[in-house]
């Protein structure tokens, strides 16, 4: 008998060695292959005929092959196999498929499954590229067993087959590990504890976990083809749910320890409130009122405060980070800001200056480019308690420095952080020995006061989709700016192609003529030989000596000196320069409302969360703006779906839900090391809808014993969470 947590070496059938291959794909268990669900199913209970095959269908075929052969065309190998049922003829091409060369004999039977299309020249139906698996050899090689063959036979045909992804470079097929997790499910042991509390399980009728890993695999014939494609079987459903539940199980228990600490009290009195006040260079929206309301609220309290700050770009997080700071200060206690770049934390630091140090407030800025006689002298400042907001990029996490007092720590722009790296920021403003020597408040009055922590609050630009926020963010508490400042017109976006530049460049000098400025951005720094992207120092060149020769052009890119990409913002910033030439560096933060054009070009190389964020700098003011996507050369399918979609809406969380479908959680963070959760079975864009319900449940569980749910049942659920929160997150840790 096989339990879950047995060795995959130990299934008949599976020796060391694809054992090894096994672990690759990350399955070392019983249980992790029984969670290797098919991808799709294919129904070859009811295969279809040849003869009743329709063009434009997905269909499934079961026949012979009768003849195949490589075709050699000028442009590539074409591989045709022809399969028969029959006197009817059905043809299958394959192409540059020089490796199917030995692949089919003569009288094998063959499952194909594709669509079904029409040739062109003979108004016959054909398959292309369809997937295939070779079912038997009319002429046995011998080295199976018959009967063997035969009741491997059984699990190809005449039903509902599950179909799964291959791996070992292949050597493990689909058709490998169906025979292998049959074995696996008839060996299994018929008592697998279900650790979902009774309560849960019967208010949402899942069904047994035993019963969930053999439908899923092995559905019965009445089963919705649908259904099973889609995900939405109740053993699909039941899986899925039992994953999403102990993710957020761990997630609400980290967010309920987290109130148990002990933070800092901040005092909300009056004098704090004018404070506040009397800062504010305009009248805060509604918004902006409600989410101060709940970040003071958080800072009252004397538990810390993990707050996510979200709100599109423009929409006024800055104001809000700088109220924050406020409370902290007028409390004696200091605030570090910190940033992605070295552009952005400048880009605070100016804001900051404006708005706090003319209130009197002490700020200073301190990032990794600074000499470091300036930054010994800053870090002085910062250790004996003189400054009082510091701002820096995150060298300021990683250089060590000392703070006297810290009660705040504000990060902006997170999600150029990653969430791994936002795990070890929160580590480290929070865990004893980590403060000692990051983030340290050097605070020795009162021991309680040592061991206090300091309030944090993230913000970020992107807006996620609540369904990842729900993950990635789950044991913080959100609020959301969801209304932009007032006087501002929507921005018109347009795509172009660079064929038109000359009309476009009359445009922008219309717009500059009239007082404004503009961006003009470009995907690379500089121009490599293969590639057909402009340089941005090309066309800098281009647009300052020959374009516009009688305006201000400047250009910033990454690999600038510090201290010459500080000139140019500050230059820009003040209305001395017309038109800024500049690669993604401005893609965060940069705040000039005078700037109402911005051309992207090659505008299809972008990514849809930066061609947002970077037209999130223009339409910052009350004139309005123009953002013209230029497009050089071909775009791809996905490309056109992006940049219609910028041309289509402004809203950012639907072109994040839009970004997050087309490219994957993973990609969305900017890395797959993102650190985000990676699942067995459960997929957050499909299962949106069941995240909620697990959040809603595991909130329910944690709340504690009542009539439905026993403390027992609820140790249990914790414990089970946390070995699997030990497995999948690793270092990560809860409780
Ligand atoms: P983001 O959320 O992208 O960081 P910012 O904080 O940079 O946005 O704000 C964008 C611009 O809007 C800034 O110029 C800021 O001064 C301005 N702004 C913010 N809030 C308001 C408001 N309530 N009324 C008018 N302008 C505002
Ligand atoms: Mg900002």
């Amino acid at each position: 008998m096989l339990d879950l947590a047995t060795p995959v070496q130990y299934v008949k059938g599976i020796g060391p060695r694809l054992a090894e291959m096994l672990a690759a794909k990350d399955i070392h268990t019983v249980d992790e292959l029984l969670h290797y669900l098919p991808f799709r199913y294919e129904d070859r209970l009811n295969p279809k005929g040849i003869s009743e095959l329709k063009p434009g269908e997905m269909a499934s075929v079961i026949a012979e092959v009768r003849t195949s052969g490589l075709f050699r065309t000028r442009r590539m190998p074409i591989f045709q196999m022809t399969a028969g049922q029959g006197r009817a003829r059905l043809k299958c091409i394959w192409f540059n498929a020089t490796y199917l060369r030995d692949k089919f004999k003569p009288g094998q039977m063959v499952a194909l499954y594709g669509k079904v299309e029409e040739d062109s020249h003979s108004d016959a139906l054909q398959l292309i590229q369809p997937q295939f698996e070779i079912l038997g050899d009319a002429a046995d090689d011998g080295s199976t067993d018959a009967a063997e063959q035969k009741a491997a036979d059984s699990l190809e045909i005449g039903r509902i087959v599950p179909i799964y992804e291959s791996a070992g470079q292949g050597r493990l097929t689909s058709r490998w590990f169906r025979r292998i997790i049959r074995t696996a499910l008839d060996n299994l042991t018929p008592d697998i504890p279900d650790l979902i509390p009774q309560a849960v399980r019967l208010r949402l009728s899942l069904v047994s976990p035993r019963e969930a890993l053999c439908q899923v695999h092995w559905p019965e014939a009445g089963e919705s083809f649908d259904d099973l494609q889609s995900s939405r079987t109740p053993a699909h459903v039941r899986l899925i749910f039992e994953e999403l539940f102990f993710l957020e199980l761990g997630l609400e228990l980290k967010r309920r320890q987290q109130k148990t600490k002990t933070g800092i009290a901040f005092s909300l009195e009056g004098r704090v409130r004018e404070a506040i006040k009397k800062i504010l260079p305009f009248h805060p929206t509604e918004a902006q009122k409600r989410v101060l309301k709940e970040i003071a609220s958080d800072m009252e309290k004397p538990s810390p405060m993990r707050r996510l700050l979200q709100g599109d770009v423009g929409s006024g997080k800055t104001i809000v980070a700088f109220e924050a700071a406020i409370i902290a200060m007028e409390n004696g206690y200091q605030v570090a800001l910190m940033a992605p770049t070295e552009i952005l934390a400048q880009q605070h630091y100016f804001s900051a200056r404006r708005i706090l140090e003319n209130a009197g407030y002490r700020v200073v800025l301190l990032t990794g480019s600074l000499e470091d006689d300036r930054k010994r002298e800053i870090r002085r400042h910062i250790v004996r308690g003189n400054a009082q907001l510091v701002i820096g990029t995150h060298s300021l996490i990683e250089q060590k420095v000392e703070f006297a007092k810290l009660g705040l720590v504000i990060v902006d722009e997170q999600h150029r952080f990653g969430v791994l790296q936002r795990f070890k920021l929160m580590k480290k403003s929070s865990d004893g020995e980590d403060r000692k020597s990051v983030l340290k408040s050097g605070e020795t009055e009162g021991s309680s006061a040592e061991n206090a922590e300091p309030d944090v609050l993230v913000m970020t630009a992107t807006p996620i989709p609540r369904t990842l926020a729900l993950t990635v963010y789950g044991d913080l508490d959100v609020s959301v700016l969801d209304q932009m400042p007032p006087g501002r017109s929507p921005i018109v976006t347009r795509r172009v192609s660079d064929e038109r530049s000359a009309e476009v460049w009359d445009f922008v000098r219309k717009q500059i003529a009239v007082g404004h400025q503009a961006y003009v951005v470009y995907p690379v720094i500089e121009e490599k030989e293969e590639s057909e992207l402009k340089a941005a120092m090309k066309m800098y060149k281009e647009l300052s000596k020959r374009i516009f020769p009688d305006l201000r052009v400047a250009v910033l890119h990454g690999r600038m000196e510090p201290e010459l990409k500080d000139q140019v913002m500050r230059l820009f910033q003040k209305g001395e320069i017309d038109l800024l030439v500049a690669t993604t560096v401005i893609e965060v933060g940069v705040d000039v409302a005078n700037a109402t054009i911005m051309v992207v070009e090659h505008a299809e190389r972008f990514g849809l969360a930066q061609l947002h964020q970077l037209r999130g700098r223009i339409g910052r003011g009350a004139a309005k703006s123009y953002c013209i996507l230029m497009t050089g050369g071909k775009v791809s399918e996905e490309g056109e779906r992006r940049l219609d979609a910028m041309v289509r809406t402004t809203d950012g969380f639907k072109i994040a839900e839009l970004d997050l479908e087309l490219r994957g959680p993973g990609e969305f963070f900017g890395t797959r090391q993102a650190g985000l959760p990676s699942f067995q079975v459960a997929n957050l864009i499909r299962d949106r809808q069941l995240l909620e319900v697990a959040k809603r449940e595991a909130a329910a569980v944690l709340a504690g014993p009542n009539p439905d749910i026993t403390q027992a049942e609820i140790d249990k659920a914790v414990r089970h969470m946390r070995t699997r929160w030990q497995r999948t997150y690793g270092l990560v840790e809860v409780g």
